[in-house]
C-alpha cells in the first residue's frame, strides 16, 4: 500500500480543525532541510514537540495576557515545574510567599532542594515587609515567584514594589489562577512570566487539567525545550476544550466577579460570620492593592465563622448547593473547608505558619448558579442571627 493523505477539504471550517497526528510528514528530503533543519518553512515534526492545535490556544493567550510568547502544560504544576526546571541551577536562589499554593510550595520545599537550590519562603501578609525583605535579599536571588491571589485569604502583593526592590535582571514569575485576565494582567506591572492552571478560570468548565505559561520570548524558549525534552504537554483535545474556553472567559469573569461581590457583601453583613476575605470589599487587609492592581475580584470567597473544626464541618454539611470539591472556575458552586481539603496534613504549628483558622471555609461561585440562590442557601445552613 502506497503512503496516501487526502487533501483538507473543508478548508471553510469556522472553526480551525483538531489536529490530533502523533507525528506530521514532510514531502522530501529538501523539506526536511528547510522545515526541520532550518526552519525557514513551517513544519510539523513529531507531537510532543508541536500541535497546530496548541499553537492555535497559544496564540490566544498570547493575546490574552499581551505576552511575547505562550506554552501549554498538562496541568499548572506541569507548567510551574517545567519552568523553575528550565530556569533555575543548582546555585541559585529564588524567593517565595509562603502563602503560595501548597503544591507549588511542595515543590520548592521538597524537590529543587534536591538539586541545590535555596529556597527563601517570605509571607506576603505584611506587603511592605514583603518588599523590604526582598530588597534585603535582592543581590542573591536570581528569580522571585510569587501568587496574587493568594489562597485562601486572597492576599495580594505590590508588584510593581517587587520589581523595584529585584531590579531588572531578577525573573518574576507569577501565578495568576485567581485572577487572569481582565481581572490582572500580570505582564503589565513588571512580571517576566505569568503562570495559570488552566483547569480554573481559563478553562472554567471544570472538564480538564491544564497549564499555561506565557511572557517573555526568550525565557519561553528555555522553558519550551524543557516541555520538549520532559513531555508535560496537553493532548490535543484538551488544547481544543481550552481554546473553545477562553472565547466566554471574560463573560464568565464578569459574571463570577459580580457573584462574588454579592456573596461577600451578604457575609461580611451576617453577625454570626467572623470575618471575610474578598479583595472587593474594603475590609480586606489588601483592598488598597486591589484597587490599584484588580479590574475584579473574582467568584471565590473565604470566611471564618469563629466556631471550631467541627460545629464549622455542620455549617458546611448543611449546604444544599455547592459540591463539596476543591476547584474554582466551574460551572458549578463548589465548597472546601480549609483544613478538612487543602490544609488537611497540616498540624497547628503549619496552620498558624499561614494564617488558616479552623473554620476556614472557601466557597468559588459557579456561574450556571443564580446568586440569590446562593446567598439564600448560605442563609439556611449559617447559625441563626
Ligand atoms: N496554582 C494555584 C493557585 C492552584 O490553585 C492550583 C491548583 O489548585 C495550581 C496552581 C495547580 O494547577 P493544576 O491543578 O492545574 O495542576
Amino acid at each position: 500500500m502506497t503512503r496516501e493523505r487526502a487533501p483538507d477539504a473543508y478548508v471553510n471550517s469556522v472553526l480551525p480543525p483538531v489536529y490530533y497526528s502523533a507525528s506530521y510528514y514532510f514531502d522530501h528530503a529538501e523539506h526536511v532541510r528547510t522545515g526541520l533543519h532550518e526552519k525557514s518553512e513551517p513544519a510539523g515534526r513529531y507531537g510532543r514537540y508541536s500541535n497546530p492545535t496548541w499553537l492555535d490556544v497559544e496564540r490566544r493567550l498570547n493575546e490574552l495576557s499581551g505576552a511575547e510568547s505562550s506554552l501549554l502544560f498538562s496541568s499548572g504544576m506541569a507548567a510551574h515545574f517545567t519552568t523553575f526546571l528550565a530556569l533555575l541551577s543548582a546555585d541559585s536562589e529564588v524567593v517565595l510567599p509562603a502563602e503560595s499554593y501548597r503544591q507549588v510550595r511542595n515543590v520548592f520545599k521538597e524537590i529543587l532542594p534536591k538539586f541545590g537550590v535555596r529556597v527563601h519562603e517570605i509571607s506576603i501578609r505584611d506587603p511592605s515587609a514583603f518588599v523590604q525583605r526582598l530588597a534585603q535579599l535582592a543581590d542573591r536571588v536570581g528569580l522571585v515567584h510569587l501568587e496574587m491571589p493568594s489562597s485562601p485569604h486572597m492576599y495580594l502583593i505590590d508588584v510593581e514594589q517587587v520589581r523595584a526592590a529585584v531590579g531588572p535582571d531578577t525573573v518574576i514569575t507569577l501565578d495568576g489562577s485567581f485572577a487572569p485576565p481582565p481581572n490582572f494582567h500580570a505582564l503589565r506591572w513588571g512580571v517576566d512570566l505569568v503562570l495559570f492552571s488552566a483547569t480554573k478560570y481559563l478553562s472554567g468548565h471544570g472538564d480538564i487539567v491544564a497549564g499555561v505559561l506565557s511572557g517573555r520570548q526568550d525565557l519561553v524558549e528555555r522553558v519550551r525545550w524543557y516541555r520538549d525534552t520532559t513531555g508535560a504537554v496537553a493532548d490535543p483535545h484538551t488544547a481544543f476544550l481550552l481554546r473553545r474556553s477562553l472565547d466566554t472567559l471574560p463573560l464568565r469573569m464578569e459574571r463570577v466577579n459580580a457573584q462574588g461581590l454579592a456573596v461577600a457583601s451578604y457575609l461580611e453583613a451576617h453577625p454570626r460570620v467572623s470575618q471575610v476575605y474578598y479583595t472587593g470589599l474594603p475590609s480586606h487587609p489588601h483592598h488598597k492593592l486591589a484597587e490599584h492592581y484588580l479590574a475584579g475580584h473574582g467568584g471565590v470567597v473565604t470566611f471564618e465563622l469563629g466556631l471550631t473544626e467541627q460545629e464549622t464541618a455542620a455549617v458546611v454539611d448543611r449546604l444544599q448547593i455547592p459540591y463539596m470539591a476543591s476547584n474554582f472556575g466551574a460551572p458549578q458552586t463548589l465548597v472546601e473547608q480549609s483544613t478538612f481539603f487543602t490544609y488537611f496534613e497540616y498540624d497547628d504549628a503549619g496552620l498558624r505558619d499561614i494564617g488558616v483558622d479552623r473554620s476556614t471555609v472557601r466557597l468559588a461561585c459557579g456561574y450556571t448558579v443564580d446568586v440569590e440562590h446562593i446567598i439564600a442557601d448560605l442563609e439556611q445552613a449559617l447559625p441563626r442571627r
